[in-house]
């Protein structure tokens, strides 16, 4: 990996700055031939011309950075552009840089996986920021920043450093069984209470179920309800409220339309679904309805809508509301049923907060740190293998125990990265953006 990359930072489009960054071993020889002198002082900006080094022609007059390794980003010597963010001052820049020798563009995450490789960050800080480039809502930023932090790894560290410190133990018990001692267990009292602990500590955070997953995918709202109830004409409703929208999505298929939204800070998927009914559907409806049933079964919460002339009987779980309330009739609502009018906006503030409400309690405000499946995966494997090495300590052979024990260890280098990734790495990284 002796080439040296480069990338804009910034978004596309037409700004006040556009960001290159550059990141190798070329990174200082590249300032010069840009500006024509040596990299100016270390980590300040200095206002250069920056010159096409095969005319001389000037290409713009910038901010530039260097920043000498091992102390940056990548962990490499690196440099940053901040160029004037017009569409044609950053082609020419980067057009020159690609004709630089030894000068490769970035793939997507490139940066972010040379730090990686460097030892700058773990897997778990590389998903944190991944997630945070992502964030769409508060609750999204603080948990993507939390794992950037290395809440996650931290702990895995601590974990793993303890069963190291128990697996010695044992290893050690080992050799010494050679010299006939049978009744030497593989783990000794302190060991086993230590594994004990780590135990513990690892389902104490898979315990907190899935809501680190569900808080960076979104709690799923499903509107379900027969034909005619109104699903579309609230979703619209609901779509217009600009507060609570962050982005729409086209419906990636003909019978489900998605809208995200930030309520109180928590990112909640809307999903409208085909209008469910009892009889009388054609095959293409039918395959709809099956769709929307399988929708429904994996939300969080189901809004059954009821139109005034009544439908079948709401899923169980699912919120009853009723709709058209502005026809006038009088549902009551004595079953703790909203009544809502798209029309007129009626009810929608309540609809939301109790929308709100059920997000909050499903997603929680507290600190989640398992926040992928990768990563709860590897707990379980972990907690499986040291519930196998605790509960044959006594019964089960020596070396089978350190045999669970070295597979719990590894378990948790996996989290952060330190072993068995190669696979998933190229995946992970291609999500990033180009430039991370
Ligand atoms: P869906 O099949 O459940 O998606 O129902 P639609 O949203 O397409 O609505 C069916 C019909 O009911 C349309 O003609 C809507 O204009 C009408 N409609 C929907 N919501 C309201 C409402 O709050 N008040 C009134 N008066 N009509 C509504």
């Amino acid at each position: 990996m002796t080439d040296t990359i480069f990338a804009p930072a910034s978004g596309f489009g037409r700004a006040a700055v556009a960001v290159i960054r550059i990141s190798g071993p070329g990174a200082a020889s590249c300032l010069t031939a840009l500006t024509g002198g040596p990299p100016p002082l270390p980590r300040r900006l200095s206002l250069r011309q920056l010159r096409d080094p095969g005319t001389g022609e000037v290409l713009d007059r910038a901010l530039v950075v260097w920043l000498p390794g091992p102390a940056t980003f990548t962990g490499e010597d690196s440099a940053e552009l901040h160029l004037h963010g017009g569409a044609a001052v950053r082609a020419a820049v980067l057009r020159v840089l690609g004709r630089l020798p030894g000068l490769a563009p970035a793939e997507p995450g490139a940066f972010t996986r040379r730090a990686f490789l460097n030892g700058r960050m773990d897997l778990t800080a590389v998903e944190g920021l991944a997630d945070l480039i992502d964030a769409e809502t508060e609750a999204q930023r603080r948990q993507a920043m939390r794992q950037l932090d290395g809440a996650l790894g931290r702990l895995v560290e601590a974990w793993r450093d303890t069963l190291l410190g128990v697996l010695a133990g044992a290893e050690a018990a080992l050799d010494f069984s050679d010299e006939g001692d049978v009744d030497e267990s593989a783990l000794s009292a302190s060991g086993l209470a230590a594994a004990a602990r780590v135990r513990d500590a690892i389902l104490a955070a898979l315990a907190e179920g899935r809501r680190g997953e569900r808080l960076r995918e979104g709690f799923v709202v499903v509107l379900a309800g027969p034909p005619n109830a109104g699903k579309s004409t609230l979703l619209n409703a609901l779509a217009r409220r600009e507060a609570a929208i962050v982005s729409p999505i086209p419906g990636t298929t003909r019978d489900a339309i998605e809208v995200r939204c930030d309520l109180d800070g928590l990112p909640v998927l809307l999903v409208d679904t085909a209008g469910l009914r009892d009889e009388g559907a054609d095959p293409i409806e039918a395959e709809g309805m099956a769709r929307s049933r399988r929708r429904i079964e994996e939300a969080d919460l189901v809004l059954w809508l009821v139109p005034p002339e009544g439908g079948a009987a709401a899923p169980t779980g699912a919120l009853v509301v009723h709709t058209k309330r502005d026809l006038g009739r009088d549902l009551g609502g004595a079953d703790g049923a909203l009544a809502i009018s798209a029309l007129t906006g009626e009810g929608l503030a309540m609809l939301l907060d109790r929308v709100a409400a059920a997000a909050g309690a499903a997603l929680g405000r507290g600190d989640a740190v398992v926040t992928r499946e990768r990563q709860r995966r590897a707990l379980e494997e972990c907690a499986a293998h040291l519930g196998r090495a605790i509960g044959g300590a006594e019964t089960m052979p020596a070396e089978l125990v350190a045999e669970d024990l070295r597979l719990a260890v590894r378990a948790l280098g996996a989290v952060a990265g330190r072993v068995g990734v190669e696979e998933m790495l190229d995946r992970l990284f291609s999500s990033f953006c180009i430039g991370k």
